[in-house]
């Protein structure tokens, strides 16, 4: 069985802020019971996170839903701080939306498969994000050009952001509670990733 995981990220936030707005959210979090505050070895990808607290339900669509989640070992909360590309994993990204236009560029062919051409200049941006550097390309359709994180990937696919709250195995989180994360992070607009490993 695969470790199943969600990812809130938020796509607006600057390298300066980053720090001060996770310490925010996780506060609220431990404040609110939702997560416990000391760490342990509860998640993947990184190496202690936080556990589910007694108040783990109030953030799930089903409360009442078995929490037979919360015996397994991989069911914490890891923060990420720092440039990431956010990858909801299985598949290929379909399609990828201008801000400006709102234009839809498809990525894929009908058989799933990359248009190369359509991808290349993205792949780019997406090598370059986490090494630092701000791959800005124009939208081929108006001309514009589109600062990395402002992209939008069908589905939310992928995210590019400095900050990431990553909740393994939890149940669906409601989306009541992907708002408040939302308004607590300044109102910065933010993706929900969802995907196996
Ligand atoms: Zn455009």
């Amino acid at each position: 069985m695969g470790d199943w995981f969600q990812t809130i990220v938020d796509v607006e936030v600057g390298a300066e802020d980053a720090e001060h707005f996770a310490a925010e959210v996780r506060d609220w979090l431990i404040s609110a019971g939702i997560v416990l505050s000391e760490r342990t070895d509860c998640v993947l990808g990184a190496q202690v996170g936080h556990p589910p607290g007694p108040a783990a339900g109030q953030a799930l669509e089903d409360p009442s839903e078995d929490d037979g989640w919360q015996r397994l070992w991989t069911k914490g909360l890891d923060i990420t701080v720092g440039r990431a590309v956010f990858d909801a994993g299985q598949g290929e990204v379909e399609a990828v939306t201008c801000p400006h236009c709102a234009k839809e560029l498809r990525l894929v062919d009908a058989c799933w498969q990359l248009i190369d051409e359509a991808w290349a200049p993205f792949r780019e941006v997406l090598t370059d994000w986490p090494e630092g550097l701000d791959g800005v390309i124009a939208c081929r359709f108006c001309e514009r050009p589109v600062e990395p994180t402002a992209w939008l990937w069908a589905d939310d696919h992928l995210a590019l952001g400095q900050l990431g709250f990553t909740f393994w195995n939890w149940p669906s989180l409601k989306q009541d509670f992907v708002d408040e994360i939302g308004r607590r992070l300044g109102g910065h607009r933010t993706a929900l990733l969802a995907g196996k490993l």
